[in-house]
């Protein structure tokens, strides 16, 4: 029985070279993986999935309208042997696109493994981490530790920095990076502890400028 699998995590947890690695070693058995990635901004590079560490496979790009079943339902009609799905950012998939990969797996008999993020900045799921909690079968949680200097916890939350401040204000679905840029929009992975902790703080200046 084939299983739809959710392997989650915050920024910078390299699910992205797993999924490369995963999909590297499909190839190398003569296996047929079909690497898929929901297209949410023009700035990604097309029809390739890169991690940091600079490992890459070639993907098929999705749209939010792309029927994700019937592509692969095409692909066994034509004979091909399809060893699995891989899809990276799942967290940007809709719900439908979410519901059409557990079709794939019950009806088509191939797995899906999804990589991707749980929450946005502000801490809530993302529509495609959620469909996906509702519908996989099996979970893995990606770890990696809190970025905040000397701390041992495990990072669960992404805070989204501008102009060298944490803040959670804006759109959920922003691409941005971990690396540290002046003027530009980064992303530090931390623990819950540090993140309720940025966030009151966040607050507390909010309210001080409004007074
Ligand atoms: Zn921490």
């Amino acid at each position: 029985m084939s299983k739809l699998y959710f392997r989650y995590g915050t920024m910078g947890s390299s699910k992205t070279a797993r999924l490369v690695m995963d999909a590297y070693e499909y190839t190398e058995r003569g296996e047929y993986p079909l690497p898929i990635k929901p297209v949410t901004d023009t700035r990604s590079k097309q029809g390739v999935i890169e991690s940091r560490t600079g490992l890459s496979t070639p993907c098929l790009d999705v749209q939010k309208d792309y029927r994700i079943y019937d592509h692969v339902e095409y692909l066994i009609r034509q004979g091909i042997d399809l060893a699995c799905v891989l899809v990276d950012e799942a967290q940007f998939l809709t719900y439908s696109q979410v519901l059409q990969l557990r079709l794939i797996v019950d009806n088509l008999n191939v797995p899906v493994m999804c990589y991707g993020l749980k929450t946005d900045f502000q801490g809530k799921l993302f529509e495609g981490s959620r469909g996906l909690f509702e519908l996989a079968n099996r979970f893995e949680e990606v770890k990696t530790m809190c970025r905040v200097k000397g701390c041992k916890h495990k990072a669960m939350f992404n805070v989204r920095y501008k102009n060298g401040k944490p803040t959670f204000e804006g759109d959920s679905v922003k691409v941005g990076d971990t690396k540290e840029e002046e003027d530009k929009e980064y992303y530090v992975v931390k623990c819950s502890a540090h993140f309720l902790q940025d966030y009151q703080e966040y607050e507390r200046e909010k309210k001080s400028e409004i007074k």
